[in-house]
């Protein structure tokens, strides 16, 4: 397999893989740079990334919104502090058009391999064409392989099952018998969402979990066009929650014995003491580590939630699944007619299944089989002009995603810009300074919250936290400018 190498005079052609919030990002970054051979590959119909696949009762997002926004693209029309899921959808659908990046986006089209092969980008894509990229941006997501629990029989259950992330909306809810299994953040909205509604909910938790009290307000008519006619109130409000969120929760969750983290905890515990009434529901409900090792719940009313007489918090194990329910280790049936698993994702995947092979032919799945890495989330020895956003060792989990999306991609265009300049025809990050920030990162993961004892998805298979173990200020001092003595420009024989 070859590709014919790049004339010097046509100009860089970059295939952005994805097209959710990440993937938008860069096609929009992209195009305001000046790059106008720009290929933008979804394996879905729609955009949207996790806010097309998610689309369960109660998905909202759990930070604010005007700070889950694009910094360039400011909504004064949230409705809520917290948006809906299908508002936020509809966000980036908007942006997509005003941008006008929604018609030039290949939908429907997977792009399964991905080979460096003599100094340019090969993909192989589902529809049986190829195309060839001086540049990849692999914009293809964290959570979005769905984790299938390995329970006994649950094949067997005569009722509707689906994940969460695969929600089957023609499977009625209203007066059924609705059962969750999980008590990460999704469930917890699920049953928020859904208590009200059907005849009998059970939640079967695993785990307890911490929840943080916050409200979820509507913005009033007046607030809203207040914010139309002052766009700097939303930008002095963005201000104001990104530095309350780094100080009060991301600066914290890297420092376990940060007095922030001490404040989230005796506000959780408070939350729990004043708002379960039931001492041994309370109980069932107190979690055995400290708060923020697993990622925060976040809801103003689960507790009122589980509370409702028609729902079941069942804390006993489960022995399997049966056609009528589940059968828990007591020996109980809880009969369902619809079992909902709330049960998580693969978060080890990141661009896979797509086979992306490097220089010399080394498999990325290779280079991974103790598990995914990357140089500050981004970059990965030996695979020269990919750049991964959101990719493994990121502050996920932290901050918005948004604002790590728009650090990641004014970073990758940087490295872009020496290509395009002609400074080099290769830029990649070297074997020593991926080795050294793995091992600083290592060490650094050991004294976050996380890492405290507890079972969570931030956690890799040796049980260390995998995400990006300092604050946010030096994520952001990090990826302001790419430090070069850290990466190999190689330039091309010319004929
Ligand atoms: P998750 O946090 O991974 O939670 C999965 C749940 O399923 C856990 O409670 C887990 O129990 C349980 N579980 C898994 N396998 C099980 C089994 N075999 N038997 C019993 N229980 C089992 O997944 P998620 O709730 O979908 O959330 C994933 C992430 O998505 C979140 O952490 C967050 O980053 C993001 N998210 C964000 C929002 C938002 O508002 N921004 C909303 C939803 C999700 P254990 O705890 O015991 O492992």
């Amino acid at each position: 397999m070859t590709t014919a190498p790049r004339s010097d005079r046509s100009p860089l052609r970059i295939a952005v893989i994805g097209a959710g919030m990440s993937g938008l990002l860069s096609a929009i970054e992209l195009e305001r740079a000046g790059y106008r051979d720009v290929a933008i590959y979804e394996k879905a119909e729609r955009l949207g990334g996790t806010w097309r696949e998610n689309t369960y009762p109660g998905i909202a997002c759990d930070v604010p919104s005007h700070f889950y926004s694009y910094s360039f693209a400011p909504n004064p029309d949230w409705s809520h502090r917290f948006a809906p899921g299908d508002e936020i959808q509809a966000y980036f659908e908007g942006v997509a058009r005003r941008f006008g990046v929604d018609g030039r986006i290949r939908t429907g089209v997977e792009v399964t391999h991905c080979a460096f092969v003599d100094g340019r980008w090969r993909l192989a894509l589902s529809d049986g064409t190829t195309d060839v990229a001086d540049v990849v941006i692999a914009a293809t997501g964290v959570l979005h392989h769905p984790r299938l629990p390995e329970i006994e029989g649950l094949d067997t259950f005569a009722g509707a099952a689906f994940h969460s992330a695969r929600w089957d909306h023609s499977v009625p809810l209203d007066g059924r018998r609705v059962g969750v299994i999980g008590t990460g953040s999704t469930a917890i909205q699920i049953t928020s969402a859904l208590v009200d509604r059907v005849a009998h909910f059970s939640l079967f938790q695993r785990t307890a979990q911490w929840v943080a009290p916050m409200e979820n307000p509507a913005y009033t008519d007046a607030e809203k066009a207040e914010f139309h006619r002052h766009p700097e109130t939303i930008e002095a409000m963005r201000a104001e929650m990104a530095r309350a969120l780094t100080a009060g929760f991301a600066n914290a969750l890297v420092d376990a014995d940060s007095p922030a983290i001490a404040a989230i905890q005796a506000a959780c515990l408070a939350n729990l003491e004043n708002n379960v009434a039931d001492p041994v529901l309370r109980e069932k409900l107190r979690p055995t580590y400290r708060a923020a090792c697993k990622r925060l719940i976040i809801s103003p009313d689960f507790y009122a939630a589980i509370q409702h007489p028609d729902a079941t918090l069942v804390t006993e194990g489960i022995e399997r699944i049966e056609p009528r329910g589940v059968r828990t280790r007591d020996g109980r049936l809880h009969e369902l007619d619809v079992l909902v698993l709330a049960t998580g994702f693969r978060v080890d995947r990141f661009v896979r299944p797509m086979q992306v092979t490097g220089r010399d032919g080394v498999a990325l799945d290779d280079v991974w089989k103790e598990g995914p890495y990357a140089y500050l989330a981004m970059c990965v020895p030996g695979f020269p002009n990919f750049f991964l956003l959101q990719g493994p060792n990121g502050p996920v989990g932290n901050f918005s995603l948004i604002d790590v999306g728009e650090l990641e991609v004014a970073y990758v265009l940087q490295l872009v810009e020496k290509l395009r300049s002609g400074a080099c025809d290769e830029v990649s990050v070297t074997h020593a300074a991926m080795q050294r920030f793995d091992a600083e990162r290592r060490e650094a993961a050991k004294r976050t919250i996380w890492a405290t004892g507890c079972r969570s998805w931030y956690l890799d298979a040796d049980g260390l936290p995998t995400a990006w173990p300092w604050t946010f200020d030096r994520f952001r001092a990090e990826t302001a400018a790419p430090r070069l003595d850290d990466y190999e420009l190689r330039r091309r024989e010319r004929a």
